[in-house]
């Protein structure tokens, strides 16, 4: 799949659409989720063009890789909620349900966060 330069998170990274922003560096923009699933519901992006999970980890450099890891535990600990505990979520393609087409690490907390994976038809 190619990379669209006019998803949503791409457009948020051009300042062209406004966001909670809550960390940003060379390699990560992280802000809060429009429609936030949990207490805290947060989404870091790498600033690269990256379509998905799948296309990161095939073609980012080891320095947007590191960068990018290190940028989400980053923000969950400056989020507070690295010692009580978080979930993280990268939904790639059709059966993961991805939305929006640049990679994204769901960021949760603030609450026993339940179950994984929803149930077949939920
Ligand atoms: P996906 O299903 O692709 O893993 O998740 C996309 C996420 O992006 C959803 O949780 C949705 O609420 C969030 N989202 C979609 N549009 C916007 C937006 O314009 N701003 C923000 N902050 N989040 C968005």
């Amino acid at each position: 799949m190619a990379y669209d330069r006019n998803n949503i998170f791409a457009r948020i990274l051009r300042g062209e659409i406004p966001s909670k922003k809550v960390y940003e560096d060379a390699h990560a923009l992280a802000f809060h989720d429009i429609a936030p699933q949990a207490p805290i519901h947060v989404l870091v992006i790498p600033k690269g063009e990256y379509v998905s999970w799948d296309d990161f980890s095939a073609r980012a450099g080891e320095a947007e890789i590191a960068g990018f890891v290190r940028a989400v535990g980053t923000v969950a600990r400056q989020l507070g909620i690295a010692e009580k505990g978080y979930r993280l979520l990268a939904n790639h393609g059709a059966d993961g349900g991805q939305e929006v087409p640049h990679l994204h690490v769901h960021l949760f907390g603030g609450r026993r966060l339940g179950r994984m994976v929803a149930k077949a038809g939920e």
